[in-house]
């Protein structure tokens, strides 16, 4: 990507991992808020009726640590500054949530693709028939974020990071 591409993105709510996620509620029964600006972080979707904030982190801006996680050499210094304000901010804004009583998901974007494997699954989680064969276990890559972010949403958890 070209800086100003990125600088782009930076402002684009409407990304794609939104977008998966936001449908797959939907057709759940799920109802939700998008963007709420009164809440801390504005949080991507907010679900009322469970009380719970859900961010869909890039990988790149938030900074996750996976493969999707590489930092620009060129301007770097302005790059670093800007990743670890993102970062700080993501901590404060959860914090500030859960004070409030509000639980919070962080879905990462490599958690929801199928072309690679998520950097932060737990592998003992993943079912054996699965586990097998290389490409089956990531077409359930997306699939399975989702159906733990939906149990996460009906259940008690405070927090889960998926
Ligand atoms: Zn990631």
């Amino acid at each position: 990507m070209t800086r100003s591409q990125m600088m782009g993105a930076v402002h684009s709510e409407d990304t794609k991992p939104e977008i998966v996620v936001r449908r797959a509620l939907f057709q759940a029964g799920f109802r939700y808020r998008l963007h709420r600006r009164d809440l801390p972080g504005t949080p991507d979707i907010f679900v009322q009726k469970y009380g719970v904030a859900i961010f869909v982190n890039g990988c790149f801006w938030h900074q996750h640590g996976c493969k999707l996680t590489t930092r620009p050499k060129s301007n770097a210094a302005f790059w670093n500054n800007k990743f670890d304000n993102n970062i700080v901010r993501d901590i404060r804004t959860q914090h500030q949530l859960s004070l409030m009583g509000i639980r919070v998901a962080v879905v990462w974007e490599c958690s929801l693709r199928n072309d690679i494997r998520h950097g932060c699954r737990d592998v003992s989680t993943t079912p054996d028939e699965v586990r097998r064969e290389p490409q089956a276990e990531n077409k359930m890559g997306a699939a399975l974020t989702l159906e733990r972010l939906m149990n996460f949403i009906r259940g008690d958890e405070e927090t889960i990071e998926l």
